[in-house]
């Protein structure tokens, strides 16, 4: 039986995006200057393909440009930092992602630190982490980012609760902890060698759960009223033959305990891209020396 308060993604995404519109119209009436966001994909990686084409639908709904460059998965290391360079120069280009994963034979640190901070709007170059560790004004990483909105919906002053991040990784368990840190919670990142996992979760007034662990987090590793930010994406067959998807967190049970929960689908993912199109209209506004548009 489902208790908790459900948070919705795909409306606060629509929130987001609606914000980003409004800041897009602004820009263009103020300085006569529409933001543009360049994809780079390389190779034909099915799930890539889909992510990038409705990176690009959703960048022209919200009044941006949006420039796709397409290259063989055969291409060499050398072209594609040509190509950023290009786009670094572009003064129509206010934002650079290059979709992961890349090919083996190209490094992806050396790829994204190419791209220069103040275009980064995936937020993973080593400049924008590192500002973001810091507390300077940064391109945060756009999964992370949209986890805190989500959460900051469920309690507006995250100040003081106890945080508890299951996963490590650079793109999204370590930003999300440096962002709930600077909301002042007492963060505790927890990862695969963690020692009793559900007794550090049973802490927890808001789990992020990021270990990419189909249905890890169980409902008796939740505190009563906790909230619970669900950012995994499994794909699987349902009885009816069907696919669906499923979160890091067993739902049913967790939304029997938690005080708020993100639903999968429709939680955190929604959410990336609509950080992502905001990161690009900061990126713009801060190219046209303008102060950040709150949005
Ligand atoms: P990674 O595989 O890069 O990192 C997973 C992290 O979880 C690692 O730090 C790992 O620990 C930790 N972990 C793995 N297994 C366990 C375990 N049994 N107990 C505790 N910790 C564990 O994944 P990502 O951070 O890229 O993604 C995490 C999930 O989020 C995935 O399901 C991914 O699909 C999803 N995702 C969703 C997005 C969205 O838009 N909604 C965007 C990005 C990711 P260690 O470091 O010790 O190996």
């Amino acid at each position: 039986m489902t208790k908790a308060e459900i948070i919705s993604g795909t409306e606060t995404a629509k929130e987001v995006r609606a914000a980003v519109a409004g800041g897009v119209a602004a820009l263009k009436e103020a300085k006569n200057v529409t933001p543009g966001l360049a994809v780079v994909l390389v190779g034909a990686d099915p799930a890539s393909e889909v992510y990038v084409k409705n990176k690009a639908r959703q960048t022209v709904e919200v009044g941006m440009n949006s420039y796709e460059h397409r290259l063989d998965e055969t291409v060499s290391e050398v072209t594609l930092l040509t190509l950023i360079d290009q786009l670094n120069r572009d003064e129509t280009v206010h934002g650079i992602l290059v979709q992961l994963p890349l090919p083996a034979h190209i490094d992806d640190h050396k790829v994204i630190n190419a791209i220069l901070p103040e275009k980064d709007v995936d937020g993973f170059h080593a400049i924008n982490a590192g500002r973001l560790a810091t507390g300077q004004s940064a391109l945060v990483a756009c999964t992370p980012v949209g986890c805190v909105i989500l959460a900051k919906k469920a309690k507006s002053d995250l100040s003081g609760l106890d945080a508890v991040v299951i996963g490590r990784s650079n793109i999204v368990g370590k930003p999300v902890a440096q962002l709930l840190l600077q909301e002042n919670c007492t963060v505790t990142i927890a990862h695969s060698r963690s020692k009793n996992l559900p007794d550090i979760v049973r802490r927890a007034d808001l789990v992020v759960a990021a270990a990419g662990q189909k249905e890890m987090v169980k409902g008796d590793w939740i505190k009563p009223g906790a909230i619970v930010i669900d950012v995994g994406i499994h794909r699987i067959t349902k009885e009816n033959g069907k696919s669906g998807l499923v979160g890091d967190v067993a739902f049913d049970e967790a939304a029997a305990i938690a005080g708020a929960i993100t639903p999968v689908p429709g939680g955190v993912g929604p959410m990336t891209i609509a950080c992502l199109l905001r990161n690009t209209l900061l990126a713009c506004y801060r190219a046209n020396g303008l102060a950040d548009p709150v949005i």
